[in-house]
This record gives structure tokens, sequence and C-alpha cells, in this order.
């Protein structure tokens, strides 16, 4: 019953969001209703130039585009296509994609549409993330693209206390642009685990240890994981450990934002 109340959520602001979205239906009435109801930039609260964009061209001008890293775990690198960490012990995972650095005022957008409710925000930020993904798997790289969404479970407890998924949201705003399907019931989290922000990094690689089971759906064999942020990529390897161990041969892994070495 929570489930469907959240999914009942979710079609909502689908649709909210698709209003946000002008194409050339009803342009007329869209236009008539920016003017009626301005659009704001969630962060800076001015109204915006126009009310598809995410954010005011102000705030889009501070948010940093993640650099190339590392191959596997896109964290920064020195030298070589490959970081000291993933040649000493390799991720589960294939790759790992972000369009933006976990910085200043991104951090501030992600924890918008992840601590306040703001289920709009978290499907806009996926449709804006889709187009960075989309690009990874196009020429000059020409990789498959994955099979289905996966987004990162969150264990029931924590579920019923937040009254929605973020990564859901935000795989559902991707799906809709690169029209890759979510399937939400891959995967879910059998265990109550401190969230990983609370801890260090050697603790974060064990925190989440046997805390997912997974199920193979027969056709299907490469994925992509979505979450909204990669700190140390724990999250994402432990997901795709069990992901791999029941069958599937490719896991990748996209998030919003990725959060770098300095
Ligand atoms: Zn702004
Ligand atoms: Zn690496």
């Amino acid at each position: 019953m929570k489930n469907f109340a959240i999914n009942m959520r979710a079609n909502a602001y689908d649709k909210y969001a698709r209003w946000q979205r002008p194409s050339g239906r009803f342009s007329t009435l869209r236009k008539l209703n920016n003017w009626l109801v301005p659009a704001l930039c969630p962060l800076c609260g001015e109204v915006q130039e126009s009310s598809s964009a995410l954010v005011c061209n102000c705030c889009a001008a501070n948010i940093a585009p993640n650099p190339a890293g590392c191959a596997l775990c896109n964290d920064q690198i020195e030298n070589g296509s490959i970081c000291g960490r993933c040649i000493t012990k390799p991720p589960a995972f294939d790759s790992l994609s972000a369009p933006w650095l976990y910085k200043t005022p991104m951090d501030e957008l992600i924890g918008k549409a992840k601590f306040y409710e703001n289920y709009a925000l978290a499907y806009q930020l996926g449709l804006a993330a889709a187009d960075y993904f989309l690009a990874c798997y196009s020429e000059p790289y020409s990789e498959p693209m994955p099979q289905a969404l996966v987004p990162v479970p969150l264990y029931i407890g924590r579920l019923a206390e937040r009254g929605y998924n973020q990564a859901s949201l935000i795989a559902d705003g991707i799906s809709k642009i690169s029209n890759v399907p979510v399937f939400k019931n891959i995967v879910y989290k059998n265990l109550a685990t401190p969230a990983q922000s609370t801890l260090g990094v050697k603790t974060r690689a064990t925190n989440l240890r046997n805390s997912y089971v997974a199920h193979k759906l027969s056709g299907i064999h490469h994925l992509a994981i979505v979450d909204d942020v990669a700190t140390s990529g724990s999250t994402f390897n432990e997901l795709s450990r069990e992901l791999k161990n029941v069958g599937y041969q490719r896991v990748d892994c996209w998030c919003l934002a990725r959060s770098k070495k300095q």
C-alpha cells in the first residue's frame, strides 16, 4: 500500500515535470501559465528566464561539470586511465558516469531534492542529466546501452521515514528522455544500515556488506544503477557485486554528481 502511494505521487510529479518542459502542443497555454505563475529558480528564488530550465542562467553558470577521471570509478587521476585504487582492487561495476561535480551549488540542489520532499526537482534533475548519459554511449564511444535502470533501493524503514526514494524519481526522469525502462523490483535492501554520509571512507566499504538482495530477470544482462551522488563509490560497488552474483554481466553506475579527491 505504501509503495502504491509513493508511485502515485511519482506519477503526479511526472505530469508536473512534463508540464515544465514545453513542446509544440499547448505552448500558448504554457506561456499563459508561465506569465500567471512564473517559474522560480530553486536555488536563488529569482524568476527564471525560461520555465523549462532547471535553474536560472546565473546559478547554472556556477554548476561545475564533472571532468573525465578514472575509466572505472571516475575519481580524479594524476596520470594513466585507471586510478591506483582500481588497479589494486577493481570495483564490481564496469563504469561510473556523472555529469556534475558534487560541489556548491549542486550539493544544495541535490539536498533539496533528497531531504525536502521536492519530488519534481528530483525528477527534473533526472531529465536534465539524461542527455549526458546518452552521450556516454554514443559516438565516439559506441557502447551498448543498458537494458534497464535500477534505482538504488532504500531500506523499507528509511523509505517510510522519507516517504519517497529520490533515486527512483531521478531514474524516472532519465528514463523519460532515454527510453530505457526503470525496474524497481530487481533489488531490495534487506538490512537497515547507518547512512553512508555519516561514516568514514573505510567504514563505508563494509557498512553495506550483504545488505542488498537481487534477482535475475531472464533476457536482461546489462543494467545501469541510478543514484544521486557517488562519494566513495561503496554503495554502487556493493550493489553491483550483488547484481553480478545473481548473473548480470555488465553493471554501469549513473549518478547526478561525483565527489572527487581534492
Ligand atoms: Zn538561480
Ligand atoms: Zn578508479
